[in-house]
């Protein structure tokens, strides 16, 4: 069972992570912005390199999203009491796992059957 202390060790994780992930989410909107811009001066492969480099920085803010939703839920369960226990199954969560992912929403057992 995940006493006050961890689980206010894990809220402050959480808010750090959360922090740095909408940090790092405004540098990737200027990028694609800066791609964007680009577009109009450079030749055709350097264009399909862009485009290309474009489409990944959509893909991990797409992620980032994810991500940060997963936080998000993850502060409100702490909010509500609810924290360290598998959304899926009802079961504790073990400790090191939260440790490793603290936003994890799911016990190994059901998140490797979510993932199969
Ligand atoms: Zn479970």
């Amino acid at each position: 069972m995940i006493n006050s202390t961890q689980l206010e060790t894990f809220k402050l994780l959480l808010l750090a992570r959360q922090a740095e992930m909408l940090e790092l989410e405004k540098t990737g909107e200027d990028a694609t912005k800066t791609v964007e811009l680009d577009q109009a001066c450079v030749g055709r492969l350097s264009r399909i390199d862009a485009l290309q480099s474009q489409a990944m920085s959509v893909e991990t803010m797409r992620r980032r999203q994810l991500q940060l939703s997963k936080i998000g839920t993850a502060l409100q369960r702490i909010a509500n009491n609810e924290f360290g226990f598998c959304l899926h199954c009802a079961e504790e969560i073990d400790y090191r796992r939260l440790e490793y992912d603290p936003a994890a929403a799911l016990c190994i057992d059901c998140a490797n059957k979510a993932e199969l």
